[in-house]
C-alpha cells in the first residue's frame, strides 16, 4: 500500500530545494525524495547571477544566502600563456545595473541554505527513483528501497539524467558537448597572494579552453574550474576522479601564476559537459519538470547571453578574448 502526498518532488539538488523552499513561502507543503545518503554536493561552487539572487531573494532567503556567499570585484582575465591582462568584467558596476550581486557559493552551503527552512522529515534521503505509472488523479512513484508514494502532483528535478523525464519522453539522453571540464579546491591559504590578484577572481583564457579561479567562503577556498574543448571523452558517467598531472597537461605552456596555481592540486575531478535541444517537454498532466531535468544547457549559456547583450563598446575586447581562445589547440 503507497503512502501518499499532496506534491511530491524528486531530487533534492538545487532546483529541488529551491522549489520546495519557495513553495513553502506560499504555504504548500511537500516532500523530497533524494537517492544520496546525506545532502551536499563536496567539492565545487556554483556562481550565481543577479537575476538568480533577486529569485531567491524573493522566497526570503536573501539574508542567509547573503551570509554564505563571497563577492568579488570582478573577474580578471589574462592570457594565458604570456599573463597579459584581456579583460575586466566588472561585478559590482554589474551589481548595480541589475539590482542585485553576483555571488559565489561552495554548492554544499548553497543546499544548506535551501534546506534550512524546510520540514526535516519531509526530506527523504535514500530514496532512488525508479519508475513511474501516471493515473488519472495523481502518479505512483517507485523507489528503489521498495518505497511507493502516491503523489496528486509530481516535480521532476532529478537533474540531467532525470528518471522523471525518461519516464514520460523515453530516452532522450543528453548529448556530449565536446567540451570537458576539471575541477579542483584548494585551500585559500596555500595559493600565494600574488595568484589571485588584483581581484581574487580570474580567468586564463589560452587556446580552445580557459581556466577560472577565485575564493569561496571568504578566502578560505580557492575554486578551479576550466573548460576545454575534446572529442576525448571516454567515460562512461559525467563526473569522474582525475588526475592531477593529466589536468597540468591540458594547459601547457602557463604564464607563472598559473603554473605556480596548478602545481598546488593535489586531488581534481573531470566532467563531460552534456545538453540536450530545447524543446517544449517540459512536463504533462500531473508531472512538471524543473532545473536540468527540463533544460539542460551548457554552462556558460547564460553568460554568452548576457555577453551577447553588452554594449557595443565591449565588442573589441570580447573579441580579442575569442581570437586568443579559437586559436588553434596545440595536438
Ligand atoms: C562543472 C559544472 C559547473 C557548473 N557551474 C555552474 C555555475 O557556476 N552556475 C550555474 O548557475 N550553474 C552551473 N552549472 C550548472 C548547474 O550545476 C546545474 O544547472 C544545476 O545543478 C541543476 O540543478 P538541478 O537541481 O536541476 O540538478 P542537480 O544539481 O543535478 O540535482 C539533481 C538531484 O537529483 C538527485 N537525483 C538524481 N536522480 C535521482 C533519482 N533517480 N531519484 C532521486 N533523486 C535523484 C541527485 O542526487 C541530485 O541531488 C554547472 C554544471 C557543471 C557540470
Amino acid at each position: 500500500m503507497p503512502s501518499s502526498c499532496r506534491i511530491a518532488i524528486v531530487g533534492g539538488g538545487l532546483a529541488g530545494l529551491a522549489v520546495a523552499h519557495a513553495l513553502r513561502t506560499f504555504g504548500i507543503k511537500t516532500e523530497v525524495f533524494e537517492v544520496a545518503p546525506a545532502l551536499g554536493e563536496i567539492g565545487a561552487a556554483v556562481n550565481v547571477s543577479p537575476q538568480a539572487v533577486k529569485a531567491l531573494q524573493a522566497i526570503d532567503l536573501g539574508d542567509k544566502i547573503a551570509a554564505v556567499a563571497t563577492t568579488s570585484p570582478g573577474i580578471y582575465t589574462r592570457n594565458m600563456q604570456t599573463g597579459e591582462f584581456l579583460e575586466f568584467n566588472d561585478r559590482r558596476k554589474n551589481a548595480a545595473r541589475y539590482g542585485a550581486p553576483y555571488y559565489t557559493f561552495h554548492r554544499a552551503d548553497l543546499l544548506d541554505t535551501l534546506a534550512s527552512g524546510l520540514d526535516g522529515s519531509a526530506i527523504h534521503l535514500g530514496h532512488r527513483l525508479i519508475g513511474l505509472e501516471e493515473r488519472a488523479d495523481g502518479t505512483i512513484l517507485a523507489f528503489a528501497n521498495g518505497a511507493r508514494v502516491e503523489a496528486e502532483i509530481v516535480i521532476g528535478a532529478d537533474g540531467v539524467r532525470s528518471v522523471v523525464r525518461q519516464a514520460l519522453y523515453g530516452n532522450d539522453n543528453p548529448s556530449y558537448t565536446g567540451q570537458m571540464v576539471w575541477r579542483a579546491l584548494l585551500k585559500g591559504a596555500d595559493v600565494p597572494q600574488d595568484v589571485l590578484e588584483p581581484t581574487g577572481h580570474i580567468q586564463w583564457v589560452g587556446p580552445g579552453c580557459h581556466l577560472l579561479a577565485y575564493y569561496i567562503r571568504g578566502e578560505a577556498l580557492v575554486n578551479i574550474v576550466t573548460q576545454e574543448d575534446t572529442d576525448k571523452w571516454v567515460e562512461e558517467g559525467w563526473s569522474t576522479r582525475g588526475d592531477p598531472d593529466e589536468m597540468r597537461a591540458s594547459f601547457p605552456n602557463p604564464e607563472p601564476r598559473l603554473e605556480k596555481l596548478l602545481s598546488l592540486v593535489t586531488e581534481c575531478s573531470k566532467w563531460g559537459l552534456f545538453t540536450r535541444p530545447l524543446t517544449q517537454n517540459w512536463g504533462r498532466g500531473r508531472i512538471e519538470l524543473i532545473g536540468d531535468a527540463a533544460h539542460a544547457m551548457r554552462r556558460a549559456a547564460a553568460l554568452l547571453l548576457q555577453c551577447a547583450l553588452q554594449a557595443h563598446a565591449r565588442q573589441r575586447r570580447a573579441e580579442r578574448i575569442d581570437r586568443c581562445r579559437r586559436t588553434q589547440r596545440p595536438r
